[in-house]
């Protein structure tokens, strides 16, 4: 999508506004499913967490994904979708028994991540084949927030406890047809990925029944010039060749199952807000926009840094701004960054949108959550209303306490 595209949307749909662009969610599919070409069982989960709205969801089904889901209301969003729930695989932590028990009842793969719990479906439930979350301990990641492999990490079961996870096997007669490792976001180094790999091939070589492994995602995506990025095409050249090798001498075709949410749509979001107002204070140029950490929290919750383009002025003189938001604390998305000169009205673009940017927003002062878009062909379609007073309003339930006369105003 261009400026003028940008610029389209937010006229039609107003700001703030979150706009995905189809073909790029195609396009990074595509680019995943080619480098791993030569795996002839190749299963790809599109993660629900990052962007979760049903029309994403549909896309999906149409290219043929399947859903990787941590929650049981993404099951039902995926099952809405029309999503098969054989295509679905269920990644919880730290959820009870009762929620794993529904999710299972409706078909849908279980991943269990704990030797309790393991313990406890595997008494109650022995004929319903469940995959393990291994944690081989390895720190790929870059942000501490979100690496989940490292020894601290409270995902998955230890590769310490195989020994006794095996016991939980035979003595309640389960079936594993699974062994599945996430460990974490930001691969910045396929080295230390192939090497985590090669510890859930080890793994993996001790149970019998398995149908696939899964190596969960964490694939970089660029956000600026000069990003290093997870080098996909590369990787799926290394880990086939290995994964095919693994098959031939584990006796059996079993699937290669990745569960990429970010990379598959973090490029394809835009996120359009408008300038309210301009504040020169003694140090610095403010440009304050009509939205917030309530609609784009990853500046200030990991540090995160996204583009941001002046699409009204996009040949403008660039000049440097603290973007920042109408939130009633420290709100800030960006700080000296150089953009086309801004005055107010303006639109900016935010890129790197797509994921976990929507999904992560709230209603913190009471504000109204963005609409969003999804464009294909030249057109924009609205995959969902910006809310209004009736949404805030909603669930909640109004008291009026009997206080003591004398605090009661007149
Ligand atoms: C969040 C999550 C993913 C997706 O991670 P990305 O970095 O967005 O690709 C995959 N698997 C599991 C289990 C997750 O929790």
């Amino acid at each position: 999508m261009n400026a003028k595209d940008l610029l389209h949307v937010a006229q039609e749909h107003g700001s703030p506004v979150y706009v995905y662009d189809a073909d790029t969610i195609v396009s990074q599919y595509e680019r995943l499913t080619s480098a791993f070409a030569k795996v002839e069982n190749l299963r790809i989960h599109y993660a629900v967490k990052a962007l979760s709205n049903i029309s994403i969801l549909k896309l999906f089904k149409q290219l043929g994904a399947g859903l990787d889901t941590v929650s049981s209301q993404e099951v039902q969003l995926g099952i809405a979708a029309g999503v098969d729930p054989s295509k679905i695989i269920y990644t919880p932590n730290g959820v009870s028994l009762e929620e794993i028990e529904k999710v299972a009842s409706m078909g849908v793969q279980i991943n269990i991540d704990n030797l309790s719990i393991l313990e406890q479906f595997g008494a109650k439930h022995p004929k319903v084949p469940v995959c393990v979350r291994i944690n081989p301990h390895v720190m790929a990641g870059g942000n501490a927030n979100i690496s989940v492999g490292h020894i601290d990490s409270k995902f998955g079961i230890s590769i310490h406890q195989i020994p006794h996870l095996l016991r939980i096997v035979e003595n309640t007669g389960m079936t594993v047809n699974g062994v599945h490792m996430h460990t974490g976001s930001d691969i910045l180094d396929i080295g230390v990925f192939l090497y985590a790999t090669e510890i859930l091939f080890e793994t993996a070589a001790k149970f019998k029944d398995l149908e696939f492994i899964d190596f969960g995602s964490g694939f970089k995506v660029p956000y600026k010039e000069g990003d290093v990025s997870t080098d996909i095409e590369d990787l799926g050249e290394q880990l086939s060749g290995r994964f095919n090798e693994f098959c031939k001498s584990y006796g059996k075709d079993i699937a290669l199952a990745f569960e990429p949410g970010k990379f598959l749509v973090s490029e394809a979001g835009h996120f359009l807000a408008q300038v309210n107002v301009i504040k020169q204070t003694t140090s610095t140029v403010f440009a304050g926009v009509d939205s917030g950490f309530n609609h784009l929290i990853r500046p200030m919750l990991y540090g995160s840094y996204h583009g941001i383009k002046n699409i009204s002025n996009p040949e403008g003189k660039n000049r440097f701004y603290s973007v920042v938001g109408y939130i009633c604390e420290t709100d800030t998305f960006a700080q000296n960054r150089q953009i086309s000169e801004i005055s107010e009205g303006d639109i900016l673009a935010f890129s790197n949108a797509g994921a976990y940017c929507y999904s992560m927003a709230s209603n913190y002062n009471s504000r109204y959550r963005p609409a969003e878009v999804l464009w294909h062909n030249g057109q924009a379609h609205l995959i969902r209303e910006r809310e209004t007073m009736e949404d805030i309003l909603k669930n909640q339930v109004e008291v009026e306490l009997e206080l003591n006369s004398d605090l009661v105003e007149a």
